[in-house]
């Protein structure tokens, strides 16, 4: 990959893969003027994702922060009398070994409810969003999105499906984090003791029908739902 930086700007263009067109942003470190080595100022950028210390050699590369999705599912309350019953039984055994996104059928989405939380802090706080966070060190993505349910929602998630990733920008303390956000399916045999907390402000059980993907604020969250919506028909 080809990726070109104006120096003078800090503007970073990266061309997207298969032609997909071009990100023209800020260079992740234009905020970094100083070796976080050797303290010196001559601490230039070395191409579009890492920076170099002219002083000391150290090089430093920027990658995504790895972050993570849940879509949690549950028999609607009261089904719309032409969907058909759901089927019972864990999802767990259809998990994907080689990571691509698992079909939504029609007969599987029928008659669901999917938990949306409300976001109760900055970005995009007010809207829409899926459970979910970063993911710590030393700990598995599974792992990860596993706690940020529990967290959030506190329901506590017996098993995860990987379905897919898309990644995103997100502002935090006036910098823009780049993360990779790793969409789960988490199966969660009890719901009853679900309640918002830490960053949700609120739950909502919604159906798939019912979700307008422009009431959720976060781009790869906006894009995860268009594209869920898009696999259960
Ligand atoms: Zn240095």
């Amino acid at each position: 990959m080809v990726e070109d930086i104006d120096n003078k700007q800090g503007q970073v263009t990266t061309p997207l893969p298969d032609g997909r067109g071009q990100v023209v942003g800020i260079h992740p470190f234009a905020q970094f003027h100083f070796c976080p080595k050797c303290g010196s100022p001559r601490f230039v950028e070395h191409d579009a994702k890492s920076k170099h210390c002219e002083d000391c050699g150290f090089t430093y590369y920027f990658n995504p922060s790895a972050a993570t999705v849940a879509l949690i599912e549950r028999p609607a309350r009261q089904p719309h009398p032409q969907t058909p019953p759901i089927r019972e039984g864990s999802c767990c055994s259809q998990q994907s070994s080689d990571g691509e996104a698992l079909p939504l059928t029609g007969e599987r989405g029928a008659g669901l409810e999917w938990l949306c939380v409300r976001r109760a802090k900055d970005p995009a706080r007010g809207t829409l969003d899926l459970p979910g966070g970063f993911s710590d060190m030393f700990e598995t993505s599974e792992e990860g999105v596993i706690r940020e349910v529990k967290e959030e929602t506190n329901l506590d998630v017996d098993c995860v499906e990987f379905l897919f990733s898309i990644p995103n920008q997100y502002e935090f303390s006036g910098f823009l984090v780049h993360t990779i956000d790793m969409f789960y399916r988490c199966h969660v045999k009890d719901t009853t003791g679900a309640r918002a907390a830490d960053d949700a402000g609120e739950l909502l059980w919604l159906r798939p029908e019912d979700i307008n993907p422009a009431d959720f604020g976060l781009h790869s969250i906006r894009r995860g739902i268009e594209k869920l919506l898009k696999l259960q028909l």
